[in-house]
């Protein structure tokens, strides 16, 4: 649905209360124990759009509503411009905000009214409008069509943290892509410590709102197409000899996966799926509704796989009870006793640096590890410092590339001749950038990969397969 005026009015004026939990609850929910403020008619309000309708003079009263009605938290009475309200003339009733407060020496409250359509929310995630320049403060380009969800996120978390530094994102977001893109302004001195820390919180704290807006639970996503059974029968049947082969077990779920995919095409769920990466489609609704499919057996052989034919949905064979047991068991068992094996490397490794600290600029020296730079490594490398001669320069773009399949000197912790820790230019300039000399958390990485790929492993796996041609893996001496 377009917004109408007076919404995309209420939106824009009080953008900066999209950061607040009450804001977003009483935006974005239909709540029947609003504060009701008594107007003489709301045909007038609806006629005239954005118009003050009322004044809390005016009106007979601002009733509070009984406690207790609906669980959700509201503002007992409008206090703050913002507020929703339901405007009432006799028996109707209609969406208002509270506009102004204390404009005069009163206390006159201005009363606007916002929305008819009492059974909706007074704003809609998906609802969309015509974005113009000065609307947000990341916004200055000719104008576009965006969706209310765009505009909030834009708001909480690009344009209240870092200004106008990234310009309003009017497309899908990409998680991974917008990481990036901060990390690297960041390191440009574009966008400031505190600032990123009030960006992450941002970024969690919408995190926390995701039931605002979720459209998992779609007619479609509560089955799947009828014709997958069929098809997975005539699979099994042609393949009934090696059920055991994980290559074999891996065609059999992606043709079935891919049937599954084409049925939710266009879906609203799929934008949850989506967001949530692969895991939903390729582990939850291929158990639930296609197949439980290709178990690792519990086998020390780790390439011995089992196959469970039936769908959660289809329910439970007695001759496949041992395997899902068996699963359950080892999935358990995985998180609870290999889990330790990460667990005890991330404390060891932990202890070994928890100490080893950043101390200086620059230790002097001129030895380095010497190191054959590949293409490929180039993003890796950047930020580091290599010697030349005897003297250090930074490797940047530039650099790197020009000295391509050449033996470069790196300047490394290995050979850091600092004393009490080592120096900046023998780790990466990022340290120095964001302003911290403690490493131990970046040593840490390497080892809390494989704490969390135990912790997975409960929640269900998938079976990949990669070819490689080992010609690549063969050097050219
Ligand atoms: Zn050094």
């Amino acid at each position: 649905m377009k917004l109408t005026q007076p919404q995309i009015d209420f939106l824009v004026k009080f953008r900066e209360r999209l950061g607040t939990k009450e804001f977003l609850i009483a935006t974005f929910n239909v709540l029947y124990t609003r504060p009701v403020v008594d107007i003489p008619s709301i045909e007038e309000a609806r006629s005239t759009s954005g118009c003050t309708v009322g004044k809390y003079a005016e009106a007979t009263e601002i009733t509070k509503p009984a406690i207790g009605t609906d669980a959700a938290p509201h503002p007992p009475v409008p206090a703050i411009p913002g507020d929703i309200i339901f405007l009432q003339s006799g028996e109707d009733r209609c969406y208002g905000y509270l506009d102004d407060v204390a404009v005069d020496e009163d206390l006159t409250y201005v009363v606007r009214f916002l929305a008819s359509e009492l059974t909706e929310s007074p704003l809609s995630i998906e609802d969309t409008f015509t974005i113009k320049t000065g609307m947000i403060n990341s916004y200055n380009r000719s104008d576009e069509l965006t969706s209310v969800g765009r505009f909030v996120l834009n708001q909480v978390v690009l344009g209240s943290t870092l200004g106008e530094v990234i310009s309003y994102v009017n497309e899908q977001w990409d998680q991974r892509k917008l990481e990036k893109t901060v990390a690297k302004l960041v390191l440009e001195d574009k966008v400031s410590i505190a600032q990123f820390e009030t960006f992450m919180d941002h970024v969690y704290f919408l995190g926390h709102f995701t039931k605002l807006n979720a459209p998992s639970s779609t007619p479609r996503s509560l089955y799947t197409d009828p014709r997958i059974a069929k098809r997975k029968e005539e699979l099994i049947e042609e393949n009934r000899a090696n059920l055991h082969d994980p290559l074999v077990i891996r065609r059999i779920e992606q043709e079935l996966i891919a049937m599954d995919r084409k049925f939710l095409e266009g879906d609203e769920a799929t934008t949850v799926y989506e967001a949530q990466g692969s895991k939903t489609i390729e582990v939850h609704r291929k158990k639930m509704f296609l197949s439980v499919g290709g178990i690792q057996a519990f086998s020390e052989d780790p390439s011995e796989f089992e196959f469970i034919e039936n769908s959660l949905e289809e329910g439970w064979e007695v001759s496949d009870f041992h395997v899902r047991a068996n699963e359950t068991r080892k999935s358990i068992y995985g998180r609870g006793k290999e889990t330790a094996k990460g667990g005890e490397q991330t404390k060891f490794i932990l202890r070994i640096f928890q100490d080893l600290e950043v101390v200086a600029d620059d230790c002097g020296t001129t030895r380095g590890l010497e190191t054959f730079l590949k293409k490929e490594d180039i993003p890796g490398l950047l930020g580091r410092t290599i010697v030349i001669g005897a003297k250090s320069q930074p490797l940047d773009e530039k650099l790197a590339n020009s000295l391509v399949n050449k033996v470069v000197k790196l300047r490394s912790p290995m050979y850091c001749e600092q004393h009490g820790g080592i120096c900046y230019k023998c780790t990466r300039d990022t340290y120095e950038k964001i302003g911290t000399g403690s490493i131990s958390m970046s040593a840490m990485e390497v080892t809390s990969t494989f704490l969390s790929l135990s912790m997975k492993s409960v929640h269900g796996t998938v079976i990949k397969s990669k070819t490689i041609d080992v010609l690549d893996y063969i050097v050219d001496m």
